[in-house]
């Protein structure tokens, strides 16, 4: 068996949050070794948020030229998909490959290896034949997969996750999208501005279910405007592959046909892999629990999706700026006379003195977490919707307001279905929640996103000047609208 090779710190998974975590811990002097086992960076920048959003924005620009007829003219519009797929192949991904991503994060002092890690005891993690001990503590950020749900048949089916979705080279003529999420709605959108027919089957009985009702309603109605079939309340039985074409039928008999299946249905942390047994944490929980400050027990960490506080890039890289001022601070307290703020490696510190997070720093804190589904119109929220703030007792007050009331809403033309709800918590004054839905409802939900999470008082923003004639100006009239 091979000796355990000395480490201050191992991180597991170099996604976007386990990177960052890697890096900086690095760069403030402390020897890292980074795990990866695929794709330095993770799921984001290859087959997640950037790629997308290079997609949202090619599908964007179709519509908006769709748009100039009645407007500005007359245009013609011809998709063309390839060069949606080179940018994405040679701007967003160097074709899956991810030499530069790694030469950043050794750059800054971290050392990489490519592999599976696994734990195996207090303080140690296995790569292959490599065992590293680590003296300040591991990080574990090793995301989620899609998670499929076990139709019968579908197992059986080339059916695509995201992967092949944002890879895809040549457009199929017609797709079947199982799961209305954010980001089955998002690519169902493109895809269908670029000429492919979609049908999306949802098993709930709305579309972006954890979203306001309200929203579910605009995204839909704005897809089904570009085309695509929606079909909410259908619970997929079976799914068949005949070599060319897929056919899902649903109960009731609800039946579906398409030459691509895409599989959409929410994502899984696998923590079976991790050797958590061998720290004696429970392996069979469905992501890592973790206190405030990211602890998941003593001398490990998690960051990212695999603690399911949000599966969001910002949160990773919020969790990540938590956990790694607790590991320093960590450091610090095991080596009072070290500095593990810029050169000195941190030496001697052992495992056991790693129990507990050290105590100071920032703690998470989620009542303003920010979503945004990139749909058009842009469905944003933060905090706590409607039902939500119901179902927790609160005292809630509703304000409402159509976007295409608003002076921008009425120049924009499109912005008449679109909206703004706000939810206050009446008792305490303040905001808990809120969703904009629009052309920039993304970027209007920032003032939103501030109102939250300082608790500035609704008297206070009811004083604030809007800027004439903006789409956030329609916080104004909502606000008005609180009751
Ligand atoms: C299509 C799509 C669109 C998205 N769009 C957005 C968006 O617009 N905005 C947004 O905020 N978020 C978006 N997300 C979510 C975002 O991609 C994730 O929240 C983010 O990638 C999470 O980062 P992470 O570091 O937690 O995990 P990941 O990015 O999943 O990285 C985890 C890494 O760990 C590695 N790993 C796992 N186990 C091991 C092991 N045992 N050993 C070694 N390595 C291991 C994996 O290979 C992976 O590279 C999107 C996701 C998808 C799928």
């Amino acid at each position: 068996m091979a000796e355990p090779e000395l480490v201050d710190v191992v991180v597991v998974g170099l996604g976007v949050g386990g990177e960052e975590v890697a890096g900086r811990i690095a760069e403030a002097g402390l020897s890292v070794v980074g795990i990866e086992r695929d794709l330095v960076g993770g799921e984001c920048p290859y087959w997640g948020c950037i790629p997308s959003k290079m997609m949202i924005r090619a599908a964007n620009a179709l519509a908006e030229a769709r748009r100039v007829d009645g407007l500005a003219g007359t245009a013609t519009v011809q998709p063309d998909w390839a060069p949606v797929a080179k940018r994405i192949r040679e701007e967003a991904t160097d074709t899956w490959d991810d030499t530069v991503a790694v030469r950043r994060l050794t750059d800054r002092g971290a050392r990489f290896v490519r592999g599976s890690g696994r734990l195996d005891g207090p303080g140690r993690v296995r790569v292959g034949d490599q065992v590293f001990q680590a003296r300040q503590g591991i990080v574990l950020g090793t995301g989620t997969r899609p998670s499929v749900p076990p139709i019968e048949g579908l197992a059986d089916t080339p059916y695509w996750t995201n992967h092949q979705a944002i890879e895809v080279e040549q457009l199929p003529e017609s797709l079947l999208v199982l799961g209305g999420g954010a980001i089955g709605l998002e690519l169902s959108q493109v895809f269908a501005r670029f000429g492919v027919r979609v049908t999306v089957v949802e098993a709930l009985d709305r579309v972006l279910a954890l979203e306001e009702p309200e929203a579910s309603e605009v995204a839909a109605a704005a897809l089904r405007a570009d085309g695509v079939e929606i079909h909410t309340g259908v619970r997929a039985e079976r799914v068949e592959h005949d070599g060319s074409r897929f056919t899902l039928r649903g109960a009731g008999g609800a039946e579906f046909t398409a030459d691509r299946l895409l599989v959409v249905t929410g994502r899984r942390a696998h923590l079976d892999e991790l050797g958590l047994d061998t720290v004696g944490v429970d392996a069979t929980q469905r992501y890592l629990s973790v206190d405030d400050r990211l602890h998941v027990t003593d001398g490990i960490w998690a960051v990212g999706d695999v603690t399911g506080e949000g599966a969001f890039t910002h949160i990773a890289m919020y969790q990540a700026a938590i956990v790694i001022a607790d590991v320093l601070a960590h450091a610090r307290k095991s080596n009072p006379g070290a500095d593990p703020s810029g050169t000195a490696s941190v030496i001697g510190g052992a495992m056991g003195a790693a129990s507990g997070s050290a105590g100071s720093g920032p703690r998470a804190d989620y009542r303003a977490l920010p979503r945004v589904t990139f749909t058009d119109p842009e469905v944003g929220a933060v905090g706590l919707t409607e039902q939500q703030a119901r179902e927790r007792g609160i005292n809630v007050q509703v304000g409402f307001t159509k976007l295409g009331g608003s002076t921008r809403g009425w120049i924009h033309r499109v912005g008449d279905e679109d909206f703004i709800k706000l939810i206050a918590d009446a008792d305490k004054g303040v905001l808990i929640g809120a969703t904009s839905v629009g052309p920039a409802g993304g970027e209007v939900l920032s003032a939103l996103v501030v109102a939250v999470h300082a608790a500035v008082p609704v008297s206070q923003l009811r004083q604030m000047i809007y800027a004439y004639p903006t789409f956030h100006r329609a916080i104004e009239d909502a606000l008005r609208n609180l009751s």
